[in-house]
């Protein structure tokens, strides 16, 4: 039997009621399947650590996490901690530690959750946005001169380098590559932009050549915002910059009908470290302890993370179980239900347990 090595680490507000719910549906399909199984190791890291010990995690907390097969993350975040602490102590880290530059966000309109989007239902919306997770505006590159007088200047300076840009753009093409629609849209401001945006086109040309098989478009982030509103059929894969995709996914998470559904994943696509897989949405203290909080976007990643193990057929069983419970309308309150974080972790056990 194949045991996967999971790190858990549920952090803050409503971080361990949705993990434990995900650890509970990944202990379901395990006893189904019998072939793999998993040995959870908890980590108690997060904002309460911090407020007893002045940091999130260990300093050598990234190390300790070296030798697991996958990361299971909650949330991170508490009203009483400044945000770049709680960004700053222990996502990043993790995430530049082990080099997860492809975040890798799936965006689907799941049964009986309804888009803002008049008419578009489920098969409408099925998109993956691939986000450049290492660079780019988000590089740190930048300062402030003459602080406080009348002539400062402040720069924030986006990064692109050929490395960086050449295995994301790789990730995205072979993503698009294993999906039915073999299709990938690549977003710049290469109009405006006049340096690192264009060395993305170019880049993106070169390494299209690599993938016949593979259709692709390029859009302006703003057109492309336009074009995910009206023509949501449009799209199938999508690449963008760190800042533009970290845009462009919350306007497809809001598409897609609610925070608690989004999924994502941070992939060291080379597999030289675990990748860590996470629910979008934070910590959500104003309904932590409730019992209501969405465990759908913890086993959406959930799901992600077996697909990343190998274990593809288990990915698609719990997303089936997923969609069938939806379906039957039990859901949270903040897609419109009356049930519990429990009733729909039971629901989806029992709906994994009765699968063929
Ligand atoms: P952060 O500071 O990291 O953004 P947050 O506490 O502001 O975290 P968000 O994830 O931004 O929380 O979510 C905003 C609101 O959406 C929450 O306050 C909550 O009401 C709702 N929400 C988010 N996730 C869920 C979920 N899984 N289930 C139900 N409601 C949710
Ligand atoms: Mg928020």
């Amino acid at each position: 039997m194949r045991e996967y090595k999971i790190a858990a680490i549920p952090a803050d507000g409503i971080g361990p009621e949705v993990i434990a719910a995900g650890l509970q549906a990944l202990v379901a399909l395990a006893r189904r399947d019998g072939g793999f199984g998993f040995d959870v190791t908890s980590f108690d890291w997060g904002s309460d650590r911090y407020k007893k010990t002045g940091t999130l995690m260990p300093e050598d907390g990234v190390e300790q996490l070296k030798t697991f097969d996958a990361i299971f993350f909650g949330a991170v975040g508490a009203p009483d901690v400044p945000d770049h602490i709680t960004l700053w102590g222990l996502r990043l880290p993790i995430c530049q530690g082990f080099d997860q530059y492809a975040n890798v966000r799936p965006t689907r309109i799941l049964p009986g959750i309804h888009s803002p989007l008049e008419g578009v239902g489920p098969g409408d919306l099925d998109w993956v946005i691939v986000r450049e997770n290492s660079e780019g505006e988000y590089a740190g590159s930048g300062g402030r001169a003459h602080k406080g007088l009348p002539e400062e200047v402040g720069t924030e300076v986006a990064i692109f380098t050929r490395v960086g840009v050449t295995r994301i753009m790789r990730y995205a093409f072979r993503l698009a590559q294993s999906r039915p629609r073999k299709f990938l849209t690549v977003v710049t401001k290469s109009n405006a932009q006049r340096h690192g945006m264009v060395m993305w086109d170019e880049i993106a040309a070169e390494v299209s050549e690599e993938f016949p098989d593979v259709s692709w478009d390029k859009m302006l982030v703003d057109a492309m915002t336009v074009r995910m509103v009206k023509q949501p059929q449009s799209l199938d894969t999508i690449v963008a910059t760190n800042l533009h995709a970290d845009i462009l996914s919350d306007l497809a998470g809001a598409l897609a009908g609610s925070l608690g559904v989004a999924p994502t994943a941070n992939i060291d696509p080379e597999r030289r470290y675990p990748s860590m897989f996470e629910p979008i949405h934070g910590s959500a203290f104003d309904i932590t302890g409730k019992g209501i909080a969405n465990p759908v976007a913890t086993f959406w990643t959930a799901a992600q993370m077996l697909d990343h193990l190998g274990e593809a057929d288990a990915a698609k069983r719990l997303m089936i179980a997923v969609e069938q419970v939806c379906a039957d309308g039990v859901m949270t309150p903040d897609v419109g239900g009356t049930a519990t974080t429990r009733q729909v972790t039971d629901a989806v056990c029992e709906a994994i347990r009765g699968a063929n």
